[in-house]
Formats: C-alpha cells, sequence, structure tokens
C-alpha cells in the first residue's frame, strides 16, 4: 500500500526569502519510484547572489554570542512545532518509516538546544604584573555545507548549529534526492534567524562544485561519499578554504565468543539495519567468533524475516525503501556477487517484487575478507557476517581497508573489549551497542580515507572558528601611558 500525500512546492531561501530559479527538478518518492514534488534548481551561476546574502549578513551575526544563544533555542522552537510537516516530508523524500522521521527531527533539535546552551570558557593563558594573553575563537566568515541523502535534517544541523554559533553564515545545499525537508526548514526560519543567516538552495549536480569553488566561503563542511570528498578537497585547495570532511565508511562490529546471543542479538542488528543501513556509522561488517557464530546468524536471520518492510508511510512499517536508484543497485550487485562467491542468504537477497526501490534486511554468512560486500561500503540493507577463531587476528582484520569511521566490540568482559577497542583505528569505538558515542558532546572524526576534521561537541564548534592570539600589556599598566 503507498499513501500519497501532496506537498507545496518548496522554494530556496536567500537573506531570508524565497528566492526565484528558472528551473525545477523532479523528487522521486522511493516507494514508489515516481516523482512527487518539484524542487528548485539554483544554478552555479546564481551562487554569487546566495553567497553575497550570507556575507552581507555575517558582519552583525558575528558580534552576539549571547543573542546568538538566543536565536539558536528560537529555531529549535521553531522547528519542534514544525515537527509532523517535517516529519512528512522526509518519509516522502527519504524513505525511512514516519516515527524514524520524527526521531531525525527531535535529533536535529537537540544538536541545535546542545549548540544554543554550550558554554564556552575564555582562555586567559596569563594575566599578572607582566603581560596580559587571551585566545579567543574568532568566526571564519560564510560557511558552503554540503549534506548527503540519508539523514538530511540531523547531518545538516551538525553543521548548522555550531557554525551559526560560532558567528559564521552558511549556505547549504542538501542532496538532490533529499532536497525537500532541508528547502523546508529555510522556509520556516525565515523571520526566526536575521535575513541571511542560513540561505538553503536545491540544485542539480554540478551546483556541488559550485558550492566548492566559489570565492566568498571561507570553509566548506561536506557529508558524504569519500570520492566526493577528494574532488571537495581538490576544490577547496586552491583558497585554503578550512574543511570538515565527513565521509565513507565501513564499521565492523566484533562479536566475542563470551556474549550472551539473545543479550545482544536485536542491538547489533538495529545497529545495522536502522535507516535500511543507510547510515555511515551502520555495523556494515560483523566478525563472530565460532563459539557463538551460528546462534547469532540465527538470531539475526530470525529478526530480519520478522521485520516489516514497506511504505514509510504506513503505520507498523519498521524500513522504508532504499533511498534511491543508484544505491539499490549497488545493494543488488552486492549481494549478488556475494552469493557467486560462495556467500550464503540467511534472509532477504532479492528486491522485493513491487514497485519502489524495496530491499529486504539480508543476512549473508560464509563470507570472508577480500569479497566485495566486506570489503566495500554497501549503504544498505545487507549484512555480512564473517565466521573467525584466532582473536590475535581481528585487530588487522577490521583495520584492513581504507576507512576508520567507527566500530563496536561486544563482550561479556567489559574491560577486555575496551584492549581491543584501543587498538582499531577509527573515530570512535563503541561497547556492546553500535553507535553509541554519536552524541552532541562527543567529538566524531573519520580516521584514513572517513574524513578530515571534527564534528560535534567543543571540537566541533572550534572546528567553525580560526584562533586568534591577544597579547597585550598587563591591566595594572593600561591607560597609564
Ligand atoms: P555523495 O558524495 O554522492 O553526495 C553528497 C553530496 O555531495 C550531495 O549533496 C551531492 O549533491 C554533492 N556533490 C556531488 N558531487 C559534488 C562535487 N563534485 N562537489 C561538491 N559536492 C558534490 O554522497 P551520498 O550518496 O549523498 O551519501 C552517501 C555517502 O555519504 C556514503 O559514502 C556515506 O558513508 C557518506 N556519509 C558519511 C557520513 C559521515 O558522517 N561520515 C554521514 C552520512 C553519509
Amino acid at each position: 500500500m503507498v499513501i500519497s500525500t501532496s506537498f507545496p512546492n518548496e522554494t530556496a531561501t536567500v537573506g531570508g526569502q524565497s528566492f526565484a530559479t528558472s528551473g525545477t527538478f523532479d523528487v522521486i518518492n522511493p516507494a514508489t519510484g515516481l516523482s512527487f514534488a518539484q524542487a528548485p534548481n539554483v544554478t552555479a551561476d546564481q551562487l554569487d547572489d546566495v553567497f553575497e546574502a550570507a556575507l552581507f549578513a555575517f558582519s552583525s551575526w558575528r558580534r552576539d554570542d549571547d543573542e546568538r544563544r538566543a536565536y539558536l533555542h528560537r529555531a529549535a522552537d521553531a522547528i519542534c512545532e514544525a515537527t509532523e510537516e517535517l516529519a512528512r516530508l522526509l518519509t516522502s523524500e527519504q524513505g525511512k518509516p514516519l516515527n524514524d522521521a520524527r526521531r531525525e527531527i527531535s535529533t536535529s533539535v537537540s544538536w541545535l538546544r546542545y549548540y544554543a546552551d554550550l558554554d564556552v570558557p575564555r582562555q586567559v593563558i596569563r594575566d599578572d604584573d607582566e603581560a596580559y594573553e587571551e585566545v579567543f575563537r574568532r568566526p571564519i566568515g560564510v560557511v558552503s555545507a554540503i549534506t548527503p541523502w540519508n539523514f538530511p535534517l540531523t547531518l545538516a544541523m551538525w553543521k548548522i548549529a555550531p557554525a551559526l554559533r560560532a558567528g559564521n553564515t552558511m549556505v547549504i545545499k542538501p542532496s538532490p534526492y533529499t532536497p525537500l525537508a532541508t528547502l523546508a526548514l529555510g522556509r520556516l526560519l525565515r523571520g526566526v534567524l536575521p535575513d541571511g543567516v542560513l540561505n538553503v538552495v536545491s540544485g542539480l549536480d554540478p551546483l556541488g562544485s559550485g558550492m566548492t569553488l566559489h570565492p566568498i566561503p571561507r570553509k566548506i563542511s561536506f557529508t558524504g561519499s569519500t570520492t566526493v570528498g577528494k574532488l571537495v578537497a581538490a576544490g577547496a585547495a586552491p583558497d585554503l578554504k578550512r574543511l570538515t570532511l565527513e565521509l565513507g565508511g565501513n564499521d565492523p562490529a566484533i562479536v566475542l565468543g563470551d556474549v550472551n546471543v539473545a543479550d545482544i542479538a536485536d542491538s547489533l542488528f538495529w545497529g545495522g539495519f536502522n535507516n535500511n543501513g543507510q547510515i555511515c556509522v551502520a555495523v556494515k561488517r560483523v566478525y563472530a567468533h565460532a563459539a557463538i557464530h551460528d546462534e547469532l546468524v540465527e538470531a539475526l536471520r530470525e529478526i530480519a524475516r520478522s521485520t516489516l518492510v514497506g511504505d514509510g508511510m504506513v503505520p507498523g512499517v519498521r524500513l522504508g525503501p532504499v533511498n534511491n536508484r543508484t544505491q539499490f543497485e549497488i545493494v543488488k550487485e552486492l549481494a549478488a556477487d556475494a552469493v557467486a562467491h560462495g556467500g550464503r542468504i540467511l534472509a532477504g537477497g532479492l528486491p522485493l517484487d513491487r514497485e519502489g526501490y524495496f530491499f529486504p534486511p539480508t543476512v549473508v554468512d560464509r563470507v570472508h575478507d577480500g569479497m566485495r560486500l566486506v570489503d566495500e561500503e554497501q549503504f544498505g540493507p545487507v549484512m555480512p557476517i564473517v565466521n573467525f577463531t584466532d582473536e590475535a587476528q581481528i585487530i588487522d582484520m577490521v583495520n584492513r581497508g581504507p576507512y576508520g569511521l567507527t566500530a563496536s566490540v561486544w563482550s561479556a568482559d567489559v574491560d577486555h573489549a575496551l584492549v581491543l577497542a584501543a587498538q582499531i583505528d577509527s573515530g570512535q569505538v563503541a561497547i556492546n551497542r553500535h553507535g553509541r558515542g554519536v552524541l552532541p558532546h562527543l567529538p566524531f572524526s573519520g580516521h584514513r580515507l572517513s574524513g578530515l576534521g571534527v564534528e560535534n561537541g567543543m571540537w566541533g564548534l572550534d572546528s567553525y572558528t580560526e584562533l586568534q592570539t591577544i597579547a597585550a600589556p598587563p591591566r595594572n599598566t593600561r591607560n597609564s601611558a
């Protein structure tokens, strides 16, 4: 059953106003594979006007931190009030179940409130009879932000909240697969934030490279694939623009032989399949110790088989469609490749025979390192389970490959899990619940090809600032000259 909903066409927001474009592009509902709305196609040659609006707003926005904190709380209030409207847009363009969409919005609000409430201590290094030295964090200027299609609002807010709190202004561009919720956010915040502080544009690429190459922004904050992240870094280099890159991952979960399978199976399953596996920090490969392997795959198979897949608008659905045809084809291809190389499908394995991009949660064992499904980022609902016996080799196995985003270790012996965690080369390692550390106050930073720079917490705020050292005569001598 597909529940249709109609939406007014969204427009871009620039300088606090609706921004005219000459063209639009189709937005596809992944539950049907059909266009259900149009989004404005801002072109790269319109970016001068867009970035000028953000630059104009910067000089006053940067001045008063207390005022900015109050504005961020008002923005959070406005988003809360619009939860239902935003959630419906999100489900229609992204595919996730409505409850997950609502949760995405409350997560976005919590990030905004976290940064509004964050107390930033002064850093006086020396204040005595001989010198006064203080280090300040100054805003960088206009930030150009680019986001992917899996969590359009949360990942936007990971950028908007710290960047604005630090005194920067922003132009943000969501993925062309999921432009509407972010455009709606821009519309909702017209008149809530001062004009030009947050500008939202959408458009087909090459708008993305235009956002990187434009001379006005002083920082690019990008979340997306490693392939595009490298292009963004190259585009930012000639002007030495500051960079935050949150990129791909192939997150391992190591399940040791001492776990109680019944206790962990549900959490492990959802660590991999939440949002259909379309999460940068999803469990993307499981290494299960031989002592519990068979019991674990059986438990995961049962959960997969009992999970209701369907249109995210339908009550009770736990997993919606894959977001777009390209990703759907990648998921199909990786599952088929695993089977062709000896993998055994325990649940799922083939697309559902219906319209839209539906692929059921798929559990595959008899896989090993060197197979594409294990080595590559599937970013979809297919979980490979690698059977291992020798714990001494497991760290080398999980540290293989180019990524280092997050990982998890599962064991009844937390101290032992912590010893293994210290040897894993990734930005976060969680014990006994994957993604446990993805919280507003904790740093999130990909190692190796998973990223550059840090989001979240005080570290994320710092990344939207430049250091400025003020060295002055001692206070007791001032005004005596
Ligand atoms: P993508 O790299 O294809 O696109 C991301 C964004 O970049 C989109 O807005 C796109 O329009 C834009 N873009 C495309 N070409 C560009 C260019 N040349 N210059 C600048 N921008 C350009 O990624 P995606 O398919 O939207 O998202 C999936 C990927 O994102 C996965 O690899 C996933 O791991 C990664 N991701 C990472 C994190 C993280 O925090 N590390 C979070 C979510 C997603």
